[in-house]
């Protein structure tokens, strides 16, 4: 039901209650009224009846009908009532109503209830049906006493009864009955026409607020209701609307928004997948399904089940284990090379991934192209170089005649074609370690084995600058696994450093310790490592160039570094040999103290 007809129902049966009220109340007032008027006009013509009587009625025993009755009737006929005698044995002498036989034949009236009431109390009154009129009456009987000589007092002769018919009340009432409920009836007419009205005007804003908020529920945000009054549903009207606009604002900034991230992620070069606590797509960028080839449906699926790619789930599980931002390079076809760097980051605890794919195969291939050419160039230089050492080393040796600017000149030759070569067999072995083909021969042994060959190596050369090697390893060290020829290349390019880089009467220490980590705190699983400290008194490497000196051809100074023969390849070889062992290099340096450059293999 609506508001409309709840409120039509209860306007009319407030109005209902108040008629049908008014209406008893009327009747009711009304007959009371009217009833005490009449006996009150009944009181007063009974007491002239009875005066009258007094003084026409003959004695007691000379009562006679021809004498009584005509009395009665006129009295009747002045009071426009109608009057009767009756005598103590209860014989009616005289009735306006009755004459004649009639009059006689009238059955004694002596148990009237009216008639026994004035005998006892004086005065009697009763509505009763007559049976000799047919009608309804009151009547209001009296006794009546005549004084006589005897006594003052007076005898009692009779009793004098005067009726009014009740139909002039009865008649009166109904005629009110009948103008109450017509009211009534058009009382409701007007109320229910009213009403319907009223209510309308009423009703009418809280209908349209209320198809408004249902349109509003059903997405159609643009409706607005009409403000067409000031007070409260204006109010409310107003109010409405505003919260409509509000919600527009809102939702077409965040449409916005989300139209923008969208085209991010359609147009980014990255693939972007969003998968929940149970590892199943549900969003995926255009790039991420070109990537991993996603089939039309995939919102929803398993990962695992469309893209049979067991390292995303490994990451993927890495990342729910451990809740924070995991990374893989991953290959995602089928070549050699990781075609993608791919991080996984939790969002939301465990409820919900974020996976960027970064594809990388091209600079994957660019890289290779460039240590392809590289190799390619170091190689086909390989050759003419021996050759021209080999003219060269000819020329000096032979016994010619010669100024000593021309053999100044070969010396000059020799040196840079010597240094050319061994930059051309630096690169090669470089462009090896990076090509990944390098397979380590690894043999256990003491780190005490390469002492020998060093010496041998550097001996003429720490003679020539007055340095101090310190080989300080104890014997107590255990033996480690390494690719013995690439380890002693290690060395040889740290220690080779360190020689050039420290002046004349410095030391030179090698260390080395075991390091003993908890990697796997639950498993109590720890993990072990050599690590080989070469330590100098040299010149030191500046703050700002510590991080780049493990890069190719990077020198801090690159003049002195030129005069001290080097290639700037030294530390860049070192790195990936050490990185073939799964190690990790690092230093520690300050400027003018000295440096200590540090390796770590893995027992
Ligand atoms: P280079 O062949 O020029 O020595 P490296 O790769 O071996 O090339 O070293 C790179 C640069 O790092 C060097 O040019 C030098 O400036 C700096 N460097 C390396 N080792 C040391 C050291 N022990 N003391 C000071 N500087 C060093």
């Amino acid at each position: 039901m609506n508001i409309r007809t709840q409120l039509t129902l209860r306007y009319i049966g407030i109005v209902l209650v108040v008629l049908l009220a008014m209406y008893f109340y009327l009747a009711t007032m009304l007959k009371d009224s009217m009833s005490t008027r009449i006996t009150s006009e009944l009181e007063i013509q009974a007491a002239l009846t009875r005066e009258f009587l007094i003084e026409k009625l003959p004695a007691t025993d000379n009562f006679t009908y021809d004498a009584i009755d005509p009395l009665v009737d006129k009295l009747g006929k002045t009071e426009k009532a109608r009057v009767t005698f009756i005598d103590l044995e209860g014989v009616v002498w005289g009735d306006t109503e009755r004459d004649g036989a009639a009059l006689r034949a009238m059955d004694n009236h002596l148990k009237r209830p009216e008639v026994q009431d004035a005998l006892q109390f004086g005065s009697g009154i009763r509505d009763r049906y007559s049976n000799t009129t047919q009608t309804e009456f009151r009547y209001y009987a009296m006794p009546i006493y005549k004084q006589t000589s005897q006594n003052s007092e007076g005898t009692l002769i009779g009793i004098c009864r005067v009726a009014l018919p009740m139909e002039a009340v009865n008649t009166a009432i109904g005629n009110l009955r009948r103008m109450v409920l017509l009211a009534s009836v058009a009382g409701l007419i007007l109320t229910i026409v009213f009403s319907v009205f009223s209510i309308k005007i009423i009703t009418k804003p809280i209908e349209k607020l209320t198809q408004m908020t249902q349109s509003l529920a059903a997405g159609k945000i643009d409706t607005r209701v009409p403000v067409d009054s000031k007070n409260e549903l204006g109010q409310l009207s107003r109010n409405f609307n505003l919260m409509a606009d509000r919600m527009q604002e809102q939702i077409d900034q965040i449409s916005e928004e989300h139209r923008r991230l969208e085209t991010i992620l359609t147009d980014m070069g990255e693939g972007v997948l969003l998968v929940n606590g149970a590892f199943e797509i549900t969003y995926a960028n255009p790039m991420a399904i070109s990537m991993l080839s996603l089939p039309n449906v995939y919102v929803g699926k398993a990962l695992i089940e469309i893209n049979r790619i067991p390292e995303l789930q490994t990451l993927l599980q890495a990342a729910e284990q451990t809740e924070a931002v995991a990374f893989a390079e991953i290959r995602l076809g089928n070549l050699t090379e990781p075609e993608a760097e791919v991080t996984v980051v939790p969002v939301a605890t465990g409820e919900e991934y974020v996976i960027v794919i970064h594809d990388v195969s091209k600079e994957r291939q660019l890289e290779r192209i460039r240590a392809d050419f590289v190799a390619n160039v170091s190689h086909e230089l390989r050759t003419p170089l021996t050759t021209i050492r080999g003219y060269a080393e000819t020329l000096l040796s032979e016994d010619a005649t010669r100024t000593k600017s021309q053999e100044q000149f070969v010396v000059k030759i020799l040196n840079h074609a010597a240094r050319l070569s061994r930059l051309v067999s630096e690169l090669l072995e470089l462009s090896r370690l990076e090509s990944g083909d390098v397979e380590l021969k690894r043999t256990l042994c003491h780190l005490n084995t390469f002492h020998a060959p060093i010496l041998d190596v550097f001996e003429p050369l720490l003679e020539e600058s007055e340095l101090v090697l310190k080989w300080e390893i104890p014997e107590s060290l255990p033996e480690f696994s390494v690719d013995q020829q690439l380890f002693m290349q290690v060395l040889v390019n740290l220690i080779d450093n360190a020689i050039k880089y420290t002046p004349d009467g410095g030391t030179i220490t090698i260390s080395a310790e075991i390091y003993t980590s908890e990697a796997f705190e639950e498993s109590n699983i720890t993990s072990e490592e050599m690590i080989v400290h070469v330590q100098d008194t040299g010149i030191g490497i500046p703050m700002e160039s510590q991080p780049r000196v493990f890069e190719r051809f990077y020198r801090v100074d690159k003049g002195r570094a030129r005069e001290m023969g080097g290639t700037g390849l030294g530390l860049a070889i070192a790195k990936h040999i050490v990185l073939c062992h799964n190690g990790q290099i690092w230093l520690e340096s300050s400027l003018g103290e000295g440096s200590v450059f540090h390796v770590a293999i893995p027992l």
